[in-house]
This record gives structure tokens, sequence and C-alpha cells, in this order.
């Protein structure tokens, strides 16, 4: 698919202060794209910089082949959604939708028309006369996304639009504007903290963190192979075990031994200590007979259970190494038809085993 946006070496400095750093990367026609990252990590100040809003320090912005990086926001075709939705309060919602069409000259019937195109598309047909005070939050937020599309821009952004919903509503919306997106074939870009969100709804994520670009990838790709701590840390809950090379074939976890999977060969320096980083689902308990396997043929960890939480689908088991009181804790997702089986209880002493191949290293 062809580039639509294409962001080259731009650099934001506010003052002394670099919010962005020499930022490069393409979004293709039609692609969903969320800026995942904590708070003060630049994604806004980015979207603000596609938009206009904020002038970059240096670098260039191209949309559609054409640099905008100078244009003002007016002269960009883009349409913008924030998290505190920004409707006209004296306004109704079919006005709210109806400004910006006819404030581009658009004729009266055809705008009546797509007023009540896009009203349909947002489910509010029978809210046209309310102002938007009388109007959920969810409802306000989706007449913005009409007024944002309605003019039919090759952009769509996106700041944080669920922020303020509550979750049901949020989960809800989300769902729509996925569909909305796909539907019309928008060019999106979407700022958000919540890495759920961006999980869900993007068919990339930027994981952006202090200014730079941590990860570029899809949402299986930035979830599965984090290309660095940061990511590994800030997307999903990740397990970060001290674990130290033996030689080449053994390492070493707490008291135990362990043979090294292919996956980490390429680490196995004698000596060398590194954290292993491996998600509470890829984790497991082996079963009870085997707990006091003393050669370890199933390659897995002495530990102590020291909480259990029912979560619904599973349960999420907090264990610590086995005699290591100051390890941080290692989480384990166990799917509810397992636990019910495994019967396991608190300050019991197990053994956990790994998925292989789902394995990272952090020196
Ligand atoms: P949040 O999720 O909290 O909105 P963010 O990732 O969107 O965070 P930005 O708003 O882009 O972060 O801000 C990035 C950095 O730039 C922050 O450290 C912020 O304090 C700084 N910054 C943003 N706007 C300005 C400004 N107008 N003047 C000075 N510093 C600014």
């Amino acid at each position: 698919m062809q580039t639509y946006l294409h962001i080259d070496n731009v650099i934001k400095q506010f003052g002394q202060f670099t919010a962005l750093q020499q930022i490069s990367f393409s979004i293709k026609q039609g692609e969903f794209v969320c800026f995942l990252g904590p708070s003060g990590c630049g994604k806004t100040t980015l979207l603000r910089s596609i938009a206009g809003l904020e002038p970059v320090t240096s670098g260039a912005i191209f949309q559609a082949g054409k640099e905008i990086t100078h244009l003002p926001p007016e002269q960009r075709d883009f349409g913008i959604v924030f998290q505190s939705y920004a409707l006209f309060p004296n306004l109704t919602v079919q006005d709210n939708i109806a400004i910006g069409l006819s404030n581009q000259g658009v004729a009266a019937l055809e705008c009546n028309q797509l007023v009540d195109k896009w009203l349909k598309m947002i489910g509010l047909q029978s809210e046209a006369y309310k102002y938007p005070n009388q109007l959920s939050g969810g409802q306000q937020q989706r007449v913005a996304l009409a007024r944002a599309l309605a003019l039919s821009p090759g952009l769509l952004l996106l700041d944080e639009p669920l922020s303020a919903l509550d979750a049901k509503v949020r989960t809800h919306l989300r769902e729509e504007i996925c569909q909305l997106q796909r539907k019309l074939g928008i060019t999106t870009v979407m700022v958000t903290h919540d890495q759920e969100e961006a999980l869900a709804m993007a068919d990339r994520i930027v994981v952006m963190n202090d200014g730079v670009i941590e990860q570029i990838g899809t949402p299986q790709e930035i979830y599965e192979k984090p290309a660095s701590r940061f990511v590994a840390d800030f997307v999903g809950t990740m397990n970060f075990i001290p674990t130290s090379m033996i030689d080449n074939n053994l390492m070493r976890i707490g008291e135990d031994l362990l043979s090294v999977p292919e996956s980490l060969q390429e680490l196995a320096i004698s000596g060398c200590m590194f954290d292993l980083a491996v998600r509470p689902e890829s984790l497991y308990f082996c079963a009870v007979e085997k707990a006091n396997d003393l050669n370890n043929k199933d390659n897995s960890i002495a530990v102590n259970i020291e909480s259990i939480e029912f979560q619904g689908a599973y349960c999420q088991v907090e264990c610590r190494l086995w005699d290591d009181f100051s390890a941080s804790s290692i989480y384990v997702n166990v799917p509810i038809r397992e636990a019910r089986k495994l019967n396991l209880s608190l300050q019991e002493s197990r053994r956990i085993g790994f998925d292989n191949t789902q394995l990272h290293a952090y020196p």
C-alpha cells in the first residue's frame, strides 16, 4: 500500500527541552496507527505537529506526497477529535456537524444530506435537536467524530478520544471507531497512553519514550517481540527474573539450574547476568508429582505462592523465588479450568516451567 503520511527526522524543542528527537516513520494509506507511551513522552506533540498546531523545530512532514511542514492547520487535510469533545455548547447536534460544512461553502441542501448521513452513521438521528449538555459523554464524542469526518478529510487525528469516558462506553465506542475507520478506509492516527486500547485498535503501534521511538510494529509484534526493555515493561505485564549463565548449556535462577533454551543461546557467555523476561501466560505450574524432581527434567524453578487472585477467565498467581524473599514477584496466569485441577494454595512451594518460545532477555 502507498505511503500516506511521512515524518522525516522531526525534532521539536520547547526552549532548551527536546520533546521530539529525530522522529522518522511512514504511515500507509488507510492504516490505523496509535502513538503509545507514558505521560510526557511526546505523543501529543507529535500529533499536534502533524496537524500544524505545533511548528516543528526541524525536519519535514509529507501528506499524500506533498510537503506540509510549514502549512497552517487550515490548509492541511485532516479532521481532529479531542479528549474533551470540544463541541459548540450553543449549537444543536446537527448544527455542530453542519458548521464545518457551511464554513466550507457546502450548499444548504447537500449540507442537510451530509448531516443526515452522519447522524445515521453515528446512530444519533433522534438526538439531532439536542444540545451537547443534553448528551452523554459517549454521545458527545460520537458527534465530535461525525463533525471531524463530515468534511471527508484524508487524515483523521484522534487525541485520547476515549480517555474521558467510563470503561463500558469506552469499549463500545472503541469498536464503533474501528468499524467506522475500516468502512471509510481513512488513514487514522490516535494518541493514547492506554496499551490495551492501542493493542485492540491499531494496525500498527508507535511506542514512544522520552521523545524517541522505541519500536514500531503490529500489536502482536510489540507484544510478542518487544524491541527493548522499556517496551517489554510498558506493554502488557512482564516478569523480569534475574538469571546468570553458568556456561553454554546451563543457567541459574535462584537455586535452580536450567538448560539454556535455544532462543537464549546467543547470550550464553559464562558469568553473564541478565533478566529473563517472560509474560504471565507463558509460565505454567508443573504437575505436583514433579515438584521435587531434583534432576529438574522439566527445566523449572521452585517458587513459593504468595497470592492467588481470581480474574474470571484465569487466576493470577503471585509467586516469589523459593527461599529468596528479596526477589521481586513472578506472576503466573493460570486458565481457570487448569487452576481448578492444580488446587493451588497460599504459601505452598511449587515449580513453574516456561514456554521456551516466548522468552526474552535483557542484560
Ligand atoms: P500526556 O499523555 O501527559 O499528554 P504526551 O506524551 O502527550 O503526554 P506531550 O504533551 O507531547 O506528552 O509533551 C511532551 C513533553 O513536552 C513534556 O515533557 C511536556 O512537558 C513538554 N511540553 C509540551 N508542550 C509544551 C510547551 N508548550 N512548552 C514547554 N514544554 C512543553
